[in-house]
């Protein structure tokens, strides 16, 4: 079964009704379990977890400390064009917006490098607006050809793509895709998409088995938080990785949990999700699978971003821009949204060390791809 036939199994108010019904009981149930399933997800995200938080924030911590020891992996995006066909509502690049739009030369790109490079990151997410003509699959593959000798990982956070242009960037050195179904909520979805071709919500629901079956090492998830009720978007997102685990195995897989930030275009959230509530989602993750990636970027302020290291938190990205140009090249061009974590990496580190964690820059390297085969 595809996942769009088992997403359409499945009905959004269902869900969002069960979830809200789960009782202290169930919670309890969650809790004593070594593996949780879609049901104990549900009760570990429902209002009536919310008292046992400091019980989930241990176990999720221990989980956590047994599978990946005191690490943090950093990453750092550099956005390579702020050109969009699409007109997302919620996002500073979308068509709409009468921005100055560009998209970075090779020399531009190197120069942005030079940079990031002497921050010491090792993993880079390449990130650019969907407009396929000029930042599609030709332009990243030219410029994955770049950076490749300069970076152990190369992660794309670009426009869905065929499995045929999955497979040619992984065969130049991309590691993994991140791709965001922003909302799961079928019948709202365009509202929020309402032109271009992510307008169309099952080609973006089906990318990660695209990239599963491109053989593509590692695939980022995610739900724009903001849009519909969280809780039932994580559902989906929880339901989405089981999937996706059971049907490509051999895949790794990252969970990122973007809350809404201000940027131009003034859309404000629908829903609010509180620090609280964050964390009640992350240690729920954690609880439900324990192999998974959980990422936080420099949209969460500083001292979340402190409290969130020993929660269950794997990844986190630093010192980040995300403009066009923004390291090096023209530092003022518009943001996608504004970042709350202005820390320097050293900031970053320095943090981590003071909690006893080590910062991870790599734990890839293209070479492992031989010695798989
Ligand atoms: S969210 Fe992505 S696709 Fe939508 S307008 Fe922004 S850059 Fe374009």
């Amino acid at each position: 079964m595809s996942f769009k036939e088992l997403f359409d199994t499945y009905q959004w108010e269902d869900v969002e009704k069960s979830i809200t019904a789960k009782t202290a009981r169930d919670v309890e149930i969650a809790l004593a379990k070594d593996r949780c399933d879609l049901e104990d997800f549900k009760a570990l995200i429902s209002p009536a977890a919310l008292p046992y938080l400091e019980q989930m924030a241990q176990k999720s911590h221990q989980n956590t400390l047994r599978r990946f020891g005191k690490t943090m992996q950093l990453y750092v995006p550099l956005y390579l064009s702020n050109k969009c066909h699409n007109s997302c509502v919620y996002c500073g690049f979308s068509v709409k917006n009468k921005i100055h739009r560009r998209v970075l030369t090779d020399s531009e790109i190197m120069q942005e490098v030079e940079v990031i490079k002497g921050m010491g990151f090792e993993h880079l997410l390449l990130v650019t607006g969907e407009s396929p003509r000029e930042v599609g699959v030709d332009y990243l593959k030219n410029a994955i050809r770049l950076l490749r000798p300069h970076f152990a990982q190369i992660t794309c956070e670009v426009q869905p793509m065929d499995q045929a242009d999955y497979e040619t960037l992984a065969a130049e050195g991309m590691h993994g895709v991140y791709v965001y179904q922003e909302t799961f909520n079928k019948d709202r979805y365009p509202e929020y998409h309402p032109a271009g071709k992510k307008a169309d919500f099952y080609y973006r629901l089906e990318t990660p088995e695209r990239l599963g079956h491109a053989g593509v090492h590692k695939v980022g998830l995610g739900a724009l938080i903001g849009l519909e009720e969280w809780r039932t978007e994580l559902f989906f997102l929880a339901m989405h990785l089981n999937y996706l685990e059971k049907k490509f195995w051999q895949t790794k897989y990252s969970i990122s949990f973007p809350r809404m930030r201000p940027f131009t275009g003034g859309f404000q959230p629908n829903v609010i999700m509180s620090d609280r509530e964050l964390v009640q989602a992350i240690c729920a993750f954690r609880l439900f699978d324990n192999e998974v990636e959980l990422s936080i970027s420099t949209r969460e302020s500083a001292a979340f971003r402190d409290n969130l290291v020993k929660l269950g938190v794997t990844a986190m990205s630093a010192g980040s821009k995300t403009n066009p140009g923004g390291y090096a090249v023209s530092p003022e061009t518009l943001e996608q949204f504004n970042i709350n974590d202005d820390r320097t990496p050293v900031e970053i580190c320095e943090m981590l060390r003071s909690k006893g964690y080590e910062a991870v820059w790599k734990d890839w390297d293209i070479s492992m791809i031989a010695l798989e085969s």
